[in-house]
Parts: structure tokens; C-alpha cells; sequence
């Protein structure tokens, strides 16, 4: 897994799962940056490209999973991403897909 990979991971759950983001179907809640925000002035969503991406509409800036660490957490891009590789990338523990040749069908 790299950085594209983890670009591609549902935002939606991991805001909420990692900073209890509430939103509606659509993607649409408080913003994250600007706490507390009684309107819905943030977004998330899947782009085309297969790629994650918030939209803050306070200050109109977009960004994906790394941006939004970044600025939640205060830390660097580098930090971040390195965060985010040892999170979901597992570099130390590489994962075989094992295989079950006993279909059960
Ligand atoms: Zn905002």
C-alpha cells in the first residue's frame, strides 16, 4: 500500500472513526477545522479518480487524507504520511492473501 492507496480509503469512515465526523448521506457535516460548526460546512467525497477528498467551506479549500491529518493533528506532511503508511500500509507485517481452495460451494 502507498500513498495513492491510502488517498483511496473511505474518508467519510475514517473522520468518523478517527475524530467522530457526523455527517448525512451525502457526505455533508461539521466542520472538522473549524469546531464547532453548527452548519454543514464541510464535505467529503469520492472522486472519479477513485481519491478522497474533503471540502472545507469556511476557507474553501479541499484536500484528501493527508491534508486533513495535517491539519487536525498540526503535524507535517511528512508525519502524516508516514503516520497514515504505518497505519494502514502495515510495512512490517506484509499480509498474504491466503487462499481457500476448499470453496464452499
Ligand atoms: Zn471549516
Amino acid at each position: 500500500m502507498d500513498l495513492t492507496d491510502i488517498k483511496k480509503i473511505n474518508l467519510t469512515e475514517y473522520a468518523k472513526n478517527r475524530y467522530g465526523y457526523k455527517c448525512d448521506s451525502k457526505g455533508s457535516g461539521s466542520c472538522l477545522l473549524h469546531p464547532p460548526d453548527k452548519h454543514k460546512s464541510f464535505s467529503i467525497w469520492q472522486g472519479v479518480d477513485g481519491i478522497w477528498r474533503f471540502k472545507c467551506f469556511h476557507e474553501g479549500i479541499t484536500g484528501t487524507i493527508v491534508d486533513l491529518k495535517i491539519r487536525i493533528e498540526g503535524i507535517g506532511e511528512k508525519d502524516a504520511c508516514k503516520e497514515l503508511l504505518k497505519e494502514f500500509g502495515n510495512p512490517q507485517k506484509k499480509q498474504t492473501a491466503t487462499k481457500n481452495p476448499a470453496k464452499g460451494k
